[in-house]
C-alpha cells in the first residue's frame, strides 16, 4: 500500500497508516455507500488553515441526511478531527479526505444496521490539473456521457457511487487526449466537469450553471461567486447551451482539488485568445490571495488548524 502519511483519523483514533483498513465485505465496496469530502488547508502567513472546513462538513453531514446515514460524530467533532489530522501528520498544507460510510454490516442493498464507520486522511497534494494548468489553461471535450438526472442519483449529495459517473466522464477524455470532460446534464445543457463547476465568461458576465444542471454546487463555485462580485462582476447562474462554451471569452474549472483551472479548448475549438483570459488571471488572484495573505479574509473563510 502505498503509505504518503503516518496517521488516519479512523472512527475517533489516530491510527497508523497501515493498520487503517476495512474489510472485503464493506457495504460501500459493493454498493457505493459513502458520503465524503475534500478539503484543502493551505499554508498562509498565520500558519496552516483549512479552507471552507464548516461549510464542507455541513455538507458531509447533508450528503449523509441523503442517504439515511447516521452520523457517529457531531459537525464540531469531525471539524476538530480535520485540524488534528494535519497537526498530526505534521503536515503545513494537506487535502483532506473525510468519508463516511457503511462498513461490514453484511450483505444486502439496504444495510442490516446503522452503523457508519468514519475516517479521515490527509495527503500532500499540489495543483490537480498541474501547476503549468494553473497558468496557461487546458484542453477539455465535451463528454459523451450525461450528468445524473435528478430523479436518479442526487448529485448535490457528494457520495461514492456518483463517482461512477465522473470516472467515465474523465476517463473519456483522457482516453482522447483532453485533461477534462464537460458533462451535459440530461436536458442538454451543461452541467460540470468530471470534479469541477465550470464558469462561463463572456462580455464582462460569468455565467454558471444552477444547481438543477445535474451539479455538485461546489463550494469553490460559491467562494467565486462572493469574489467576483466583490469585484463588480455580475454573476448569472442560468441553464447554458453547450455552444456558450464555443462563443465564450474566457472559460475556467474551478473545486476544491481544482482550484481554478483555465480552459483554453473546448473540442479543440480555441477559447478566447486560447490561454488564461484577464478576468479569470483576476479571480485567481483573489483567490489565491486568500492563502497567501493579499486577500482578506473578511468571510471567516479560514480555519487555523492550531488554536
Ligand atoms: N462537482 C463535482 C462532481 C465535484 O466532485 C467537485 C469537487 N468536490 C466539485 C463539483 C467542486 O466542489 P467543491 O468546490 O466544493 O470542491
Amino acid at each position: 500500500m502505498s503509505q504518503t502519511t503516518k496517521y488516519i483519523w479512523f472512527n475517533g483514533e489516530m491510527v497508523e497508516w497501515d493498520r487503517a483498513q476495512v474489510h472485503v465485505m464493506t457495504h460501500a465496496l459493493h454498493y457505493g455507500s459513502s458520503v465524503f469530502e475534500g478539503i484543502r488547508a493551505y499554508d498562509t502567513p498565520n500558519g496552516t488553515a483549512i479552507f471552507r472546513l464548516e461549510e464542507h462538513i455541513q455538507r458531509l453531514f447533508d450528503s449523509a441526511k441523503i442517504y439515511w446515514m447516521e452520523m457517529p460524530f457531531d459537525k464540531a467533532a469531525i471539524e476538530q478531527a480535520c485540524c488534528d489530522i494535519v497537526t498530526k501528520n505534521g503536515m503545513k498544507s494537506a487535502y483532506l479526505r473525510p468519508l463516511a460510510f457503511i462498513g461490514n454490516v453484511g450483505l444486502g442493498v439496504l444495510p442490516k444496521s446503522d452503523k457508519v464507520e468514519v475516517m479521515i486522511g490527509a495527503l500532500p497534494w499540489g495543483a490537480y490539473l498541474g501547476d503549468e494548468a494553473l497558468a496557461n489553461g487546458v484542453d477539455v471535450m465535451v463528454s459523451s456521457w450525461s450528468r445524473l438526472a435528478p430523479n436518479t442519483i442526487p448529485t448535490g449529495a457528494k457520495a461514492g457511487g456518483n463517482y461512477l459517473s465522473s470516472q467515465l466522464i474523465a476517463r473519456e477524455a483522457r482516453r482522447n487526449g483532453y485533461v477534462e470532460g464537460i458533462a451535459l446534464d440530461t436536458n442538454g445543457y451543461i452541467s460540470e466537469g468530471s470534479g469541477e463547476n465550470l464558469f462561463i465568461i463572456k462580455n464582462g458576465v460569468l455565467y454558471t450553471s444552477p444547481a438543477t444542471s445535474g451539479i455538485l454546487p461546489g463550494i469553490t463555485r460559491d467562494t467565486i461567486m462572493t469574489l467576483a462580485r466583490e469585484l463588480g462582476y455580475t454573476i448569472r447562474e442560468e441553464s447554458l447551451q453547450r455552444e456558450a462554451l464555443y462563443l465564450a471569452d474566457e472559460i475556467f474549472m474551478c473545486g476544491t482539488a481544482a482550484e481554478i483551472t483555465p480552459v483554453r479548448s473546448v473540442d479543440r475549438m480555441q477559447i478566447g485568445e486560447g490561454r488564461r483570459g484577464p478576468i479569470t488571471e483576476e479571480i485567481q488572484k483573489v483567490f489565491f490571495g486568500l492563502f497567501n495573505g493579499e486577500t482578506e479574509d473578511k468571510w471567516g473563510w479560514l480555519t487555523p488548524v492550531a488554536k
